[in-house]
């Protein structure tokens, strides 16, 4: 049987999601038990382990197709994580899956140059004016890290200041949180975190000024970094001037401006969050939709800085995959896809679920979040501008409504602190499929 006959006999066999009456998951029950005698917490990425939203296990895939994933035990369900965020085209979208099987075909990996690296290079220098020049690597963790490197080097000063609440991977200096207030110094967020690594980091609360002017003045910055939309505390946007005043203290202040667009990235607009703001960081941070779904992240900038990284400078940097073939094809395919009419859907379709849910929602404490292609809603009675306003949710009501949506055959993200990601295999059957599963999931969270 051929792939596609197969992938649609699989289909008819598969069970759809029932009514209201809890999920039987046996079949991903069965694989947890065995996952968490071999990987930590029986996965490879902790907020996988739908922990945070109360429960025991999480749900095992066996594949997806455009808008849903279909689980072990034969389940649909509406994906609004979309592997949280790479995919804004859907599962398995076929310009994808072809670009990436004849790469395959040509060898998977080379540990030497191709032409497609330097054409996906071209494309994201087209998008993104202020990336004259960039280096692929293989995750935003290891992005981020090197962008770090590179304005510590740039600068000849230390440290960093990033904002409570915004995520740029598990690099140990950027693995801290201080909470709000003034600025404070860093505090390592984790054991294994050295109070030496994060001794440099300067954590203060987004979308505030004073605190942002007063850290510039007492201490030798060598970057700011920052989320230009913060979207790993749920969709906070920055505050009418915030992103301006950023771009000219830091400038000011001799300090480079890093802008984290893992997430906004080719995703809020084609140019992200910076050509949305019209604010140009001095570096960039690129990763998930630019890999298409495979791992390619990248870090650019004006060429002055980038040409300090080896080999045509001195700051060292390196990675046996980077560019990968594979990756870069994805990535490549992707980018194709994502034109003017496109951005336009991904807004009215965005538009359309903020709205629906907001409806679902009613007169609760509920409010929705949203910007082109992601979406939070927070169990808040007020709106969220910061990581102190977003740790206020109702995290167990959060809960209790994903738990609840689930058993209605709707995958949302397993915690209140990350967004609801849009794609274009989305549609308008998918986001009523989704507002009616809401109006009984708030009901059931609300009546606890
Ligand atoms: N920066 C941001 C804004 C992110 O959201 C993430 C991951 N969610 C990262 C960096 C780290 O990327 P990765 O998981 O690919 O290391």
């Amino acid at each position: 049987m051929g792939g596609q006959a197969r992938r649609r006999a699989e289909r008819s066999e598969a069970l759809t999601t029932g009514p209201a009456s809890g999920l039987d998951t046996r079949g991903s029950e069965s694989i947890h038990s065995r996952a968490v005698g071999l990987m930590p917490g029986g996965v490879n990425s902790p907020v996988r382990a739908m922990g945070a939203i109360g429960r025991e296990h999480p749900i095992y895939i066996e594949r997806g197709e455009g808008f849903e994933l279909i689980d072990v035990d034969g389940h649909r369900y509406v994906d609004w994580v979309c592997s949280w965020g790479p995919l804004i085209l859907g599962h398995a979208h076929p310009r994808v899956v072809d670009a990436v099987s004849d790469a395959a075909e040509r060898g998977t990996s080379y540990g030497a140059p191709t032409e497609a690296e330097v054409e996906l290079a071209a494309d994201v220098c087209r998008r993104i004016p202020s990336v004259e020049m960039l280096r692929l690597v293989n995750s935003g963790t290891e992005a981020t890290m090197s962008a770090v490197r590179l304005a510590r080097a740039a600068t000849g000063r230390d440290v960093i200041v990033k904002f409570a609440g915004g995520y740029h991977g598990h690099v140990d200096g950027l693995l801290v949180d201080a909470g709000s207030g003034l600025a404070t110094q860093g505090l390592p967020g984790s054991p294994g975190v050295t109070t030496a690594a994060a001794k440099d980091t300067i954590v203060l609360p987004w979308n505030r000024p004073e605190p942002l002017a007063a850290a510039l003045e007492s201490y030798e910055v060598a970057a700011v970094i920052c989320e230009p939309i913060a979207a790993n505390m749920g969709v906070v946007e920055p505050e009418e001037g915030f992103l301006d005043r950023l771009r000219e203290w830091t400038r000011a202040a001799g300090a480079l401006l890093i802008f984290d667009e893992v997430i906004t990235g080719f995703r809020v607009s084609r140019g992200g969050a910076q050509a949305a703001y019209a604010v140009e960081p001095d570096l960039t941070i690129m990763g998930k939709v630019l890999g298409g779904g495979l791992p390619l992240a990248a870090y650019g900038g004006r060429r002055r800085l980038m040409e300090r990284v080896a080999p045509a400078g001195d700051v060292y940097q390196a990675g046996t995959l980077s560019g990968n073939p594979l990756a870069v094809a994805a990535g490549t395919a992707t980018l194709a896809e994502l034109d003017a009419d496109a951005y336009e859907r991904l807004r009215k379709l965005t538009t359309l679920l903020a709205s629906s849910l907001r409806d679902a929602a009613g007169s609760r404490p509920v409010h929705v979040a949203s910007v082109p292609g992601l979406v939070t809603p927070f169990f808040s009675g007020a709106p969220v501008h910061d990581f102190a306003g977003a740790s206020d949710c109702d995290l167990d009501r959060y809960g209790a409504f994903c738990r609840a949506l689930l058993d209605r055959g709707i995958y949302p993200p397993a915690s209140q602190f990350e967004a609801w990601f849009v794609s274009l295999a989305h549609d308008e059957a998918a986001i009523e499929r989704t507002a009616s599963a809401a109006a009984e999931a708030f009901e059931v969270a609300f009546a606890a």
